[in-house]
């Protein structure tokens, strides 16, 4: 398809008011056509002046003018109209907003007005918004008025004008309809231009609706496709390693371990070992809250691999992480007599040497490192297991070189952020979801309060008390430096060690710092040198330091529900009873959000709660994913016709897993336009 005009070349749009759209984002008359308004001004009912004002938001009156009071008050012009219908009178008023109605009303005219309507005890006011004016005998005939997002030179009215004006032309830029004919007739669904027509101009609002949910499941429809494509694609590829699971493996495992697996841990590694006896690649997300014990899952997999004479790789994103992956993978693999090398940037270049050697001749079985696993010079002999930890630090292209290492592994992800399951199998529709959902037993759960700032010195005397027991704590703020109203690290960490914590060994750690200094912050804290650490959220991911009982999130009203409670994970790992304290300001009403923290420490919950709260754009899990790109659809308020959709999709692509066929050719395109991208961001 030819490019489509752009905006500058649509009647009404001129050289001024082209940047105004582009600003918007609107380029092209495509771009204004699916530039949807996002509700409407209902202008189709006028209600009789005597039942004015009982529905407490805007209303449509139609009236012939009784009488006209002008006045003007320190330069506002206030025009009061008097108007009468069938069932009597009420005043229609314009306050200093618009000059141009001054002088213009006239005894007998026909006037239509819409607005805030009230009662008083003067009878029916309107507070005009929007006013016509009719002819002497011409009927009314109300329109819904789109609404577009504008900005503050570009109103919805002007919008609303250029597509008014454009429309037939900006149809024929309406593209590939990605509903195939028969499916959306047996849907209901307007061809794909009318449902343009009734979104930009629809006659009620049931047209618009319908409209909507068509694009809506079109929006679907596509991103179910790619992942139906993805998967076919997979499930075509048969050059995986198949494993054998020999029945004893699993009580071998068990009892190598210093206690019993969850009934959780259990079932999942149940569901990888059965993935990865197939000569299908696996591609499955394991979802695990922190602490919940994934690395054993990991661990479990990796012996399969290892009894099978195959080859393991685990990357994480940070070198700290990547250390303890090692550090607990180890004792994990050794009653099997596993070899593990690291491999990560900062290891000599000897060590490195050595590692890479052993790796290439199959002598080691695994590798547990950083990105460095992905350089040229590391070589497998038989990779078969790929695990990516915090997957979504990891970009598609990243871990499909990894994967290309070996020939078809089969790949774990894992993530701690728990994405709620209805929004899982359609963010990560090309993979398959495991979830332990269940915490070791014997855990003293986290204490978690929610504090106001005026109280932060009882806060730190209570730090200070658990110092004084031995244990260490975190102290979490949201800014580096004093830019902004929030609290700075660098500011907090210098006033505590002038004040609260003079007697204290505290540490500062940050972005800005350099990975060696960040590293060697952290392995004192880690060690027991540092009795606080005054940390941003670069500590969120991976430190794992069980003897810190305490974490104080301060401004905790700037962090998500999920990222409070990963924070909140850092403590409670060690056998002391562990404290999480949010502090707020005191002139924010955030007792309610902090409240579910307080509450529960389930990560799904606070997911769901999250999720519920900001929506799927601004919910974190989906951000990385790229959910928040969608054009109309919402994966959470829209979660029943993603099911549909999917289902749909599924149905087309059993029968045309190249969409080949000629009614596919639309949905073929708008695939390969690349423009619902995030059903791939998983797959590789
Ligand atoms: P995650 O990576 O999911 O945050 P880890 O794998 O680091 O969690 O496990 C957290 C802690 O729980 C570790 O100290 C681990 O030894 C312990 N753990 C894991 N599984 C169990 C279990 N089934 N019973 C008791 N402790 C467990
Ligand atoms: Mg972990």
């Amino acid at each position: 398809m030819q490019d489509s005009p752009r905006i500058g070349e649509l009647a009404g749009v001129g050289a001024k008011s082209a940047p105004l759209f582009a600003a918007l984002g609107i380029q092209t008359a495509r771009d204004l056509l699916e530039y949807l308004p996002f509700r409407y001004d209902d202008l189709r009912f006028p209600t009789k002046s005597s039942a004015l004002g009982a529905s407490g938001g805007e209303e449509n009156a139609v009236g012939r003018v009784v009488a006209v009071k002008e006045r003007r008050v320190r330069g506002l012009e206030i025009v009061e109209v008097r108007l009468r219908d069938e069932a009597g009178e009420f005043t229609a008023k314009w306050i200093g907003r618009n000059r141009y109605v001054y002088g213009r009303f006239k005894e007998d005219m026909r006037l239509f007005v819409r607005g805030r309507a009230e009662r008083g005890l003067a009878g029916s006011s309107l507070n005009v918004s929007h006013y016509a004016v009719l002819g002497p005998d011409e009927e009314y005939r109300g329109e819904m008025v789109p609404i577009y997002r504008a900005s503050k030179d570009l109103t919805t009215r002007k919008i609303a004008a250029v597509v008014e004006k454009n429309l037939p032309k900006l149809l024929a830029w309406a593209g590939d309809d990605p509903v195939p004919p028969a499916l959306a007739k047996e849907r209901g669904f307007a061809p794909l231009q009318e449902a343009y027509a009734h979104v930009h101009a629809p006659l009620d609002p049931e047209q618009a609706q319908a409209a909507r949910k068509r694009f809506i499941f079109g929006e679907f429809l596509v991103l179910a496709s790619a992942a139906a494509v993805r998967r076919m694609q997979r499930e075509g590829e048969h050059d995986a390693s198949a494993l054998h699971v020999p029945p004893a493996l699993l009580g071998e495992f068990e009892r190598a371990l210093p206690f019993a697996l969850t009934a959780a841990q259990r079932k999942v590694i149940e569901e990888i070992w059965r993935d990865m006896t197939r000569d299908t690649p696996m591609n499955r997300l394991l979802q695990g809250d922190v602490g919940s014990g994934k690395t054993l899952v990991a661990a479990a997999a990796i012996v399969l691999a290892a009894r099978n004479g195959v080859q393991s790789a685990l990357m994480a994103p940070t070198e700290i992480l990547a250390a303890q992956h090692a550090e607990k993978l180890a004792p994990l693999l050794l009653p099997f007599g596993i070899a593990l090398e690291a491999v990560f940037g900062s290891q000599s270049a000897r060590s490195r040497a050595g590692a890479l050697d052993r790796l290439a001749s199959g002598e080691a079985a695994v590798a547990v490192g950083t990105h460095a696993l992905l350089t040229e010079n590391v070589d497998f002999a038989r990779l078969g297991l790929t695990i990516i930890d915090e997957q979504h630090r990891f970009g598609v292209e990243q871990r499909a070189r990894l994967r290309a290492k070996g020939v078809s592994p089969h790949t774990l992800h894992m993530t701690a952020t728990p994405i709620p399951r209805t929004l899982a199998q359609s963010v990560y529709a090309d993979l398959d979801v495991s979830v332990i959902d269940e915490l070791p037993p014997g855990r003293t759960p986290i204490e978690t309060f929610a504090v106001r700032t005026s109280r932060i010195e009882d806060v730190y005397a209570f730090v200070d008390a658990n110092i004084a027991r031995g244990h260490q704590a975190y102290i979490v703020a949201p800014a580096i430096d004093e830019a902004s109203e929030l609290t700075s690290v660098v500011a907090e960490a210098e006033r505590l060690k002038a004040g609260s914590f003079a007697q204290r060994r505290l540490g500062l750690l940050h972005g800005r710092l350099s990975s060696r200094e960040k590293d060697d912050v952290m392995g004192r804290f880690a060690r027991g040198e540092l009795d606080v650490l005054v940390a941003t959220t670069v500590i969120e991911v991976g430190v794992d330091v069980p003897n810190a009982s305490v974490m104080v999130v301060l401004d905790a009203h700037r962090y998500g529900l999920a990222q409070l409670h990963q924070l909140r994970g850092r403590v409670g790992r060690g056998a002391a009873k562990s404290f999480c304290v949010l502090v707020y300001p005191d002139d924010t009403g955030e007792t309610e959000r902090l409240g579910i923290l307080t509450e529960s420490t389930d990560g799904f919950r606070i997911a769901e709660e999250d999720l519920r709260i900001r929506g799927a754009g601004e919910f974190a899990g989906t951000q990385q994913s790229g959910a928040a790109d969608l054009w109309i659809a919402d994966l959470v308020r829209d979660i029943d016709v993603y099911a549909q959709a999917r289902t749909a999709a599924e149905r087309i692509v059993v029968q045309d897993p190249r969409l080949e066929r000629p009614e596919h050719a639309g949905l073929r395109a708008q695939l390969a336009s690349g423009r619902s991208t995030m059903a791939l961001v998983l797959s590789s």
